[in-house]
């Protein structure tokens, strides 16, 4: 349950995704979407078993989970969320969303924060008409993936009013590339 300082959340940003491992694009895209769209709080959230991405093999969630939190340590305005984490089954975004939403109550408004690759692909996602009823995007650049809104609000219609662009740098990290440095 919420505590009484997390009922004073009105905006909060949610940033769903392995971590396997954060890295700093995560870091960014959530200090912006913060800055950028007055966010209260942004959650991360370790995916448990991932729907989209069950081929390849993927560190224990307890260092992933381990490894958010030591990335988001002394920050107050960051938090981890064990939603998804703690759920037996594989978890679609909408179910996570659910659970939040019976978690955090009716007052918050949801900011689910991704990268253009992650909204490039949205409605292919389970349930995106629900999807996007139940949060607004805050979407950020990254290389290499265009944000072609007019073909996505053509597969999406209502997406471009529940979508906010945040600002940032381009930054070529991601989590494959470290693995595959180490
Ligand atoms: P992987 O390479 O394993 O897919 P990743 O770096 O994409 O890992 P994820 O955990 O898949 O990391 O991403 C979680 C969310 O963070 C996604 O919405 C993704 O678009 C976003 N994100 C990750 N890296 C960046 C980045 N460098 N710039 C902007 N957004 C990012
Ligand atoms: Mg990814």
């Amino acid at each position: 349950m919420a505590t009484a300082v997390e009922t004073l959340v009105r905006r909060l940003g949610i940033l769903g995704g392995t971590f396997d491992p954060i890295h700093h694009g995560h870091l960014l895209a959530a200090e912006e979407a913060s800055h950028q769209l007055g966010l209260d709080k942004v959650l991360f959230v370790p995916a448990g078993i991932p729907p989209h991405k069950p081929a390849r093999p993927i560190a224990p969630a307890s260092h992933r989970v381990r490894m958010v939190e030591l990335a988001i340590a002394g920050k107050s305005h960051f938090a981890l969320s064990r939603v998804d984490i703690d759920r037996p089954e594989p978890c679609y975004t909408v179910d996570t969303l659910e659970l939040l939403r019976a978690e955090w109550g009716n007052d918050p408004r949801f900011f689910f924060i991704e990268g253009a690759d992650s909204l490039s692909d949205l409605a292919c996602w389970y349930q995106p008409r629900r999807l996007i009823e139940l949060c607004e995007l805050a979407v950020a650049e990254r290389p290499g993936f265009e944000i072609d809104l007019t073909s996505l609000e053509k597969r999406l219609p209502g997406l471009t009013d529940r979508l906010h662009r945040v600002q940032m740098p381009l930054l070529e990290i991601s989590s494959s590339d470290v693995r595959a440095r180490v």
